[in-house]
C-alpha cells in the first residue's frame, strides 16, 4: 500500500514538473513515505532526517517533505523533532503535496496538513509505476477491524470501497498500457463490498478480472481468514488468470492469542480454507505473515503457531516480533514478552519456516515453470547471466538464457526447468521458450516514447 502510494506521489510530482534526481547530484526534494506499522520504522525516519540536517545547511532551497503512516500518527511532533521539514502531509493528503510544497516555499514557513478521513480516493491521482508490466491497484483503503496490535486503522481510518467498474476501468487502462499482471491491494479484501452491500462483491471482482483480455496474471493481498469465503476460492480455481497463490496472515495459531488479538478465526477454521484452497487448487503456494511475542503469549501458544506453520507448509512466512504501537489495545496488555524470549521464538519459527519453505520448492526441481521475467528483481550475478522473475505461484527464479538469442525482457515470459532449489529462490538451468511480449517491448523504449512513466520513482522510500 505505502510502495503504491509513493507511486502515487511520484506521479503527481512528475505532472507538476519535478523530475527524477540524478545519481550523484543533490537533490532539490526529498519525500520520505513512511510507514508506523512496527517501531524500527519510526527510528528509521528521525535518524534519517538527522542525517539530512547537514546537506540541507549546504543546500538551503532543498525542500523535504514527510508524509504516510508516521505522519499522521506524530503530526506536528515531526516538525519539533526535526526543523529541516518543509512540508508534513497525512494519508489522506496525498494529493495536496505539490501544493504544500509549493506554499512552504512561498511563504518560507513549514506546511502541515492531517486530514482525519478520506475525501478522494488516491487511485484518481496520476501514478509513476516503477514497472512496465506490473501494476498494483486498489480496490479498497482503511480498515474496519480492529486487531488489537494494530495501528493501521487508527491511520488509515475506516474501510472505503472503490466500486467495480471503476476497478475494471483502471485495469483496462494499464492492460492497454502494456501491463499483464496486476496486484490488488485491500488491508482486508475479503471484506470489499460492504461498502455497496455486496458480500461477493471480491469474488465477483476476480471473475471479472479473468473477462479482460491480455491480463495474464492476478494478485491479491490481504485475505482475511475470518471473512474467507468459499464463493473467493472457487474464483481462484475457476479463473485462469488469478494465480494459484495466496497470502494469507495467520498472526497466530494459539487460539487464545488470537481471541486477545481480537482476530475473528481460530486454528481450525484457518487450517479448513487452507484444506480447501489446496482442494481446489492442488498447486497453490501459500504464504503467511506471522507475528511472535504478543503479550501473554506462552511456550504452548507459541507451539501452536509452531503446529500451524508446520501443517500448513508455507512456501514463505514473513515473520515479525510484536512491536507495541502507542495508542493500540496490546501495547496496554499486561505480560508484555521480553525481548530475548521473542527473539528466540523468532528463530526458531524461521528456522522451521525456511526448512519447510526450502522442501517445497525442492519439490519443483525437474518441472517446467513459467517465468515472468522481473526488472533487477533477485541476486545481481552478472557472470551467471541469468534473469530472474515469479512464477504464477510466485516463486523466484533465476533462468540461464541462450547467450546466442536476444536476452528476454523485463515483462517477457519464459518457460525454463527447474534445477536447483534454496529456500527463498530456484535456478533454471534449461531454457524451453522465450515468449516476447508488448511489455517487454516497452521496456526498451525510453518512457517518453512508450507513454508510460517508468524507472524508479523520485520519492524515496521509508517504509518498514
Ligand atoms: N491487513 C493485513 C495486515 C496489515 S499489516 C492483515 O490483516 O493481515 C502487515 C503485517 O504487519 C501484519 O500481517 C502483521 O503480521 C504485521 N504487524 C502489524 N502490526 C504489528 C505489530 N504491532 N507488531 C508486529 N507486527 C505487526
Ligand atoms: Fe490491521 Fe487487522 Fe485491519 Fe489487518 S485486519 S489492517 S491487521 S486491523
Amino acid at each position: 500500500m505505502n510502495v503504491h502510494d509513493s507511486e502515487r506521489l511520484a506521479g503527481m510530482l512528475e505532472e507538476a514538473g519535478y523530475v527524477p534526481f540524478v545519481q550523484g547530484v543533490t537533490p532539490d526534494l526529498i519525500v520520505f513515505n513512511t510507514c508506523a506499522v512496527r517501531e524500527n520504522a519510526d527510528n528509521k525516519l528521525y535518524g534519517n532526517l538527522s542525517h539530512l540536517v547537514p546537506v540541507k545547511a549546504k543546500n538551503p532551497g532543498m525542500q523535504i517533505a514527510v508524509g504516510g503512516c508516521l505522519a499522521q500518527k506524530d503530526q506536528h511532533t515531526i516538525l519539533k523533532k526535526s526543523p529541516v521539514v518543509d512540508v508534513v502531509f497525512g494519508t489522506h493528503n496525498i494529493g495536496s503535496l505539490p501544493v504544500l510544497l509549493e506554499r512552504a516555499r512561498i511563504e518560507q514557513e513549514a506546511q502541515i496538513e492531517i486530514m482525519e478521513s478520506l475525501v478522494e480516493f488516491p487511485s484518481v491521482l496520476p501514478a509513476k509505476r516503477e514497472s512496465a508490466y506490473a501494476a498494483w491497484v486498489s480496490i479498497s483503503v482503511g480498515c474496519n477491524n480492529t486487531c488489537t496490535y494494530c495501528i493501521v486503522p487508527a491511520l488509515r481510518g475506516k474501510e472505503r470501497d472503490r466500486r467495480p467498474g471503476e476497478i475494471l476501468a483502471e485495469i483496462e487502462a494499464l492492460v492497454a498500457q502494456g501491463v499483464s499482471e496486476i496486484t490488488l491491494l485491500g488491508q482486508n479484501v475479503n471484506a470489499y463490498g460492504v461498502e455497496f452491500g455486496d458480500r461477493e462483491a471480491f469474488s465477483k471482482l476476480l471473475k471479472a478480472c479473468g473477462e479482460v483480455p491480455g491480463l495474464e496474471r492476478v494478485r491479491f493481498t490481504s485475505p482475511h481468514p475470518g471473512e474467507f469465503t468459499d464463493d473467493v476460492i472457487e474464483a481462484m480455481a475457476v479463473t485462469p488468470n488469478v494465480m494459484p497463490q495466496l497470502h494469507m496472515p495467520l498472526q497466530s495459531g494459539s487460539n487464545e492469542i488470537l481471541r486477545a488479538m481480537r482476530r475473528s478465526y481460530r486454528q481450525d477454521r484457518y487450517l479448513g480454507i487452507i484444506a480447501k484452497v489446496r482442494a481446489a487448487m492442488p498447486d497453490a503456494a501459500i504464504t503467511t505473515d506471522i507475528i511472535v511475542g504478543f503479550p501473554g503469549e506462552t511456550e504452548e501458544d507459541f507451539l501452536q503457531t509452531m503446529h500451524v506453520v508446520k501443517e500448513a507448509r508455507f512456501s514463505m512466512a514473513y515473520t515479525f516480533l510484536y512491536s507495541p504501537r502507542p495508542g493500540t489495545e496490546a501495547a496496554e496488555m499486561p505480560d508484555q514478552i521480553p525481548h530475548a524470549v521473542k527473539q528466540d521464538r523468532y528463530e526458531r519459527l524461521v528456522a522451521v519456516g525456511n526448512q519447510i519453505a526450502w522442501e517445497e520448492n525442492l519439490k519443483q526441481v525437474g518441472k517446467i515453470v513459467e517465468v515472468l521475467v522481473a526488472q533487477g528483481e533477485g541476486r545481481k550475478d552478472g557472470d551467471t547471466d541469468r534473469v530472474s522473475g515469479r512464477t504464477p505461484d510466485f516463486r523466484l527464479v533465476h533462468v540461464t538464457v541462450d547467450p546466442n538469442q536476444p536476452r528476454p525482457r523485463p515483462g517477457d515470459v519464459v518457460t525454463a526447468e527447474v534445477s536447483f532449489a534454496a529456500p527463498f529462490h530456484m535456478v533454471a538451468d534449461r531454457l524451453v521458450s522465450v515468449r516476447r511480449t508488448k511489455a517487454g517491448d516497452l521496456s526498451e523504449l525510453p518512457p517518453e516514447v512508450a507513454g508510460i512513466s517508468l524507472g524508479m520513482p523520485t520519492i524515496r522510500v521509508g517504509t518498514a
